[in-house]
């Protein structure tokens, strides 16, 4: 079970109320958030939202214009504080490159920030961090006579071995073919989980971030929007950007009345809206529907609640695209027995056993 956001293990890293502007570009906006002990947590949002700047300033490549950054009670940068460099923090960074020295060999490579222990001592530690990568015995080998998933973890274990209090992994699957890039996020989440680091990844990929992380936190222009473990930024999402942006979203236009609310195909409890409470009655809200929430059915003109838009092959699945007659936008998923052609007049039907986020209508 991941801390989520009521998580009580002690804060390794905490950004506190950080703005970084490089001119007059603010790339990150009053943002504070509390990394804590043991957990892997990711910074997920749309290209130039602000997560490599963040990862940039826990790690001490970037100084916060605003804001201060703590590691492990400790002030490293702010107004207040002697800015702690890079080198001095205990903080691990694993590039999207990888970055291995080239002629170094593994060993080498994974040795290079070892340089407190002794000869004895560094062999000692380099197999014990080459059985945990799974890549005992390839100790000779030049970085160039390994995979994209090897040298990842080359990487990996070079940045693990000087034991940092916390490993930040910017876009760390990202060079990998699309496979072994599913293969890999276990493999990494499992090699985390095992040496019982606390980490930061950054991703744009949001199936990789629910399924790798502890938490999420979701970024847009500069700021987090949401933070939480993964189930519940996915179902609950507080706010349109994050239902959109953490996958196929859909809004059914909603009634809220006295007894039921009502939408275009159908009227139920009040209790399929979460958090209902008495005071929203009489508004109209729209509803989250994600593609597993409805299903359609194939109806005449007369019965009918709206038309197929679009058909998208999603290999185990399609997802229909809906356009109902009140004008709302909905998806839903069907296994390949059901098939439903573009025009094709469609019932649709609420299979949700969950309670549904929605939001003030726009
Ligand atoms: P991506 O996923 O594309 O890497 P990102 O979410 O990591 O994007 P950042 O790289 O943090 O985003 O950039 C955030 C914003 O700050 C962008 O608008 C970017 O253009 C700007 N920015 C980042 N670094 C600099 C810099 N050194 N000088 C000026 N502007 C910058």
């Amino acid at each position: 079970e991941g801390a989520g956001d009521d998580a009580t293990g002690d804060v390794v890293l905490r950004l506190d109320g950080v703005t970084k502007r490089y001119g007059t570009e603010e790339a990150v906006t009053d943002l504070s958030i509390d990394i804590r002990e043991g957990e892997l947590l990711t910074l997920l949002g749309p290209s130039g939202c602000g997560k490599t700047t963040t990862l940039r300033l826990m790690a001490g490549l970037e100084r916060p214009s605003e804001g201060t950054v703590e590691l492990n009670g400790d002030h490293v940068a702010g107004e207040d504080a002697a800015f702690v460099e890079p080198e001095d923090r205990g903080v691990g960074v694993v590039f999207q490159d990888f970055a291995l020295f080239p002629h170094l060999n593994v060993r080498e490579n994974v040795a290079f920030g070892l340089t407190d222990l002794d000869d004895e001592a560094t062999d000692r530690r380099v197999d014990d961090l080459l059985d945990l990568v799974n890549l005992a015995g390839m100790g000779e080998r030049a970085p160039d006579e390994l995979s994209g998933g090897q040298q990842q973890r080359v990487a990996l274990a070079r940045s693990l071995a000087p034991e940092p209090d916390i490993l930040l992994l910017d876009e760390p699957f990202s060079n990998l073919d699309v496979r072994l890039r599913v293969r890999m996020r276990e493999e990494v989440r499992e090699i985390l989980k095992e040496a019982g680091v606390t980490a930061v990844s950054v991703t744009h990929d949001q199936e990789e971030a629910l399924s790798i992380s502890e938490r999420v936190a979701v970024m847009n222009d500069g700021r987090i929007e949401q933070v939480g473990r993964p189930g519940d930024v996915f179902e609950d999402p507080e706010s349109r950007f994050v239902a959109s942006f953490l996958g196929q979203a859909g809004f059914l236009s909603t009634h809220i009345g006295e007894s039921r609310i009502e939408t275009t195909i159908g009227t139920y409890d009040h209790d399929l809206l979460r958090g209902y409470a008495d005071q929203y009655v009489g508004a109209t809200v729209d509803t989250l529907v994600r593609p597993d929430d409805l299903r359609a059915t194939p109806a005449n003109e007369s019965t009918a609640d709206g038309h197929i838009t679009k058909r998208q092959y999603t290999g185990p699945s399609f997802v229909y695209h809906v356009r109902l007659d009140n004008g709302d936008e909905v998806r839903c998923m069907h296994n390949h027995a059901e098939r439903f052609e573009v025009d094709e007049p469609v019932a649709v039907e609420l299979v949700a056993d969950h309670a549904l986020a929605w939001y003030p209508t726009e």
